[in-house]
């Protein structure tokens, strides 16, 4: 049976990272409602416009239309053998909007947990590949020299959302419309929670682990 997978976590905490293996490795797709978005507002679409704005200050975009955009998102064909989702849900009505998507199909909720300093710390040093998106931290070696992928050669930029000021206020979003949506899944029998300020092969073990124990208890 495919994984259908939440990841939630702060920004910084590695959800995208860890998602994108994880997928892999169940051979599912990654869908995170950020690249998407971003998707939308570089390709200046009606949506991206609408957008822009809102994601440079690091507010929310409207649930309704995050919503419809996940919907017609899983209803694509490689969506029906399962995902992992990455930025979505983030607020108690998403996660309600998906339980209706979903129908009584069985879903497996991480969430990655890291100190909030560390996140500003490891968010401040990000960046992303334009060509292939990879994502890569200046703090991995000569931040002067972490101008070119290691990848494919493309050119490494920052996230204009990624500066300390915006990322402050992204971590304030988060606590604020994020963590009662935790709250909501916390009960379940298959919510899993991870340690997120451990090394990046560590936490992938840890959520591998996760995963594999709440398919054993089903
Ligand atoms: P991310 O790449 O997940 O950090 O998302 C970047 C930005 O996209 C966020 O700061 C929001 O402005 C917007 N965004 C992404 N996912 C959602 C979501 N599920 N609900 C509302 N806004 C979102």
């Amino acid at each position: 049976m495919g994984l259908r997978l939440l990841m939630i976590g702060p920004p910084g905490a590695g959800k995208g990272t860890q998602a994108a293996q994880i997928a892999r490795d169940h051979g599912v797709p990654k869908i995170s409602t950020g690249d998407m978005l971003r998707d939308a507002v570089a390709s200046g679409t009606s949506l991206g416009l609408q957008i822009r704005e809102t994601m440079s200050t690091g507010r929310l975009v409207s649930d309704d239309l995050i919503v419809a955009l996940v919907r017609d998102r899983l209803r694509l064909d490689d969506a029906t053998v399962g995902f992992v989702l990455d930025g979505f849900p983030r607020t108690v009505t998403q996660a309600e909007a998906l339980d209706g998507l979903l129908n009584g199909a069985p879903l497996t909720v991480v969430e990655i947990q890291v100190p909030d300093e560390e996140l500003v710390r490891r968010v401040r040093g990000r960046r992303i590949c334009e060509s292939c998106g990879t994502t890569v931290s200046a703090f991995d070696g000569d931040p002067a020299q972490a101008s070119a992928c290691r990848n494919c050669g493309g050119r490494l930029v920052q996230r204009s959302d990624d500066s300390e000021a915006v990322v402050r206020d992204r971590l304030q979003v988060y606590w604020k419309e994020t963590r009662p949506m935790i709250g909501y899944y916390e009960p379940r029998p298959t919510f899993r929670r991870v340690n997120g300020a451990l090394a990046p092969r560590d936490v992938y073990a840890a959520i591998a682990g996760a995963i594999g124990s709440v398919a054993a208890g089903r």
